[in-house]
């Protein structure tokens, strides 16, 4: 059985990413292998680019300067409001 394992294990580490062109789901729009979001509507087009997106929003949100953003994004709204009402 450990044998078995060992050859999948090798198996999937030889197998060789073969650069196809990337089809957007969202508009089907070809993109060229290398590309990591959508050429034509800015869809991530792999997992790494959709976690790279996501851990570059929970350290923004980390950090102080976006809650001060936030905050003032926040009072323009109440300020816009004010001003129609
Ligand atoms: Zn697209």
């Amino acid at each position: 059985m450990a044998e078995l394992a060992g050859i999948k294990l090798e198996s999937t580490r030889t197998k060789k990413k073969t650069l196809e062109p990337l089809q957007c789901s969202r508009c089907q729009f070809i993109n060229s292998p290398t590309s990591r979001f959508c050429n034509n509507c800015g869809l991530e087009l792999s997992k790494e680019a959709i976690d790279e997106v996501n851990i570059a929003k929970q350290q923004a949100e980390m950090l102080p300067e976006y809650k001060l953003i936030m905050k003032e994004f926040e009072e323009k709204i109440k300020n816009i409001q004010f001003s129609e009402g």
